[in-house]
């Protein structure tokens, strides 16, 4: 039997954040993550995904911590005539070594589909950032029972060809779960999951130790019980993550 993979535990701060609280934020995690020792460090790779006006300083501010940077999307495209977006080139130019893609906001905002998504995954592999792509039902799909078949559609049709475990994470992320103070039970999540590495394990040999994260309402409460699910390998966190003692709590909620 395979080793589960290292947790990940990503913080997506969305569209919050100026130099002053951001950097802020970014700073306190720098100190709690200097002074954890032992068994008080989290047992999970830290991530936070800053706007990317904050992208470059907040970098440049984990730059001595064990805490990585990453970008909430990119362009599909290197470079270009492109108003207003920004490419996995300038993500990893800026000090990114992930992309979130794929994020529901961003699929529902502005009307990304599986094959943009997973030209977007393309363009950060390209560039040398490690993918998180973002699936997960709708509220109407999930009372229809169809959440499984949208996971397996989205995957088919986001998902690169071929990736390594170390390129790419897969976001599990109810529609219905973010943002709302709502989850899926245990059993759901842990049903969900299997399923998704199911399909990755089936697909290829890396896929059986490819990252799933968990995302949609964690907070430091609920955290320990969906992070000690199998297949349940960290969480992407909005809200929360915004908070420096509750994004902390939750990582060290990794088992
Ligand atoms: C998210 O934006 O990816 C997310 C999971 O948000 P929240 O934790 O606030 O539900």
């Amino acid at each position: 039997m395979t080793d589960p993979p290292r947790p990940l535990m990503a913080g997506n701060w969305k569209m919050n954040g100026l130099s002053g609280d951001g950097l802020a934020l970014a700073a306190e995690l720098v100190r709690r993550a200097a002074s954890a020792k032992g068994e008080e460090a989290p047992a999970c790779d830290l991530l936070v995904c800053p706007p990317a006006s904050l992208l470059w300083r907040v970098a440049e501010a984990l730059s001595q911590s064990p805490i990585a940077a990453g970008g909430q999307d990119c362009h599909a495209d290197a470079e270009g005539a492109h108003t207003g977006d920004i490419s996995a080139e300038m993500l990893k130019d800026a000090g990114a070594s992930y992309a979130i893609v794929g994020h529901s906001e961003r699929r529902a905002g502005h009307s990304e589909t599986d094959a943009l998504v997973r030209a977007k995954a393309e363009a950060a592999l390209g560039a040398g950032l490690c993918a998180i792509i973002c699936i997960g039902e709708t509220e109407a799909q999930y009372g229809a029972g169809e959440t499984l078949g949208v996971i397996e559609k989205q995957l088919a049709g986001s998902l690169p060809d071929g990736p390594g475990a170390a390129e790419v994470v897969v976001a599990y992320e109810p529609v219905w779960a973010i943002g709302t103070g709502l989850t899926p039970s245990l059993d759901e999540i842990a049903a969900v999951h299997a399923h998704i590495r199911g399909i990755l394990g089936g697909a290829s040999a890396e896929g059986g130790v490819m990252r799933i994260l968990y995302g949609g309402s964690v907070n430091p409460a609920n955290a320990a019980e969906i992070l000690g699910l199998e297949e349940v390998n960290g969480a992407l966190v909005g809200g929360a993550s915004l908070n420096a003692d509750d994004f902390w709590t939750i990582a060290r909620s990794c088992p």
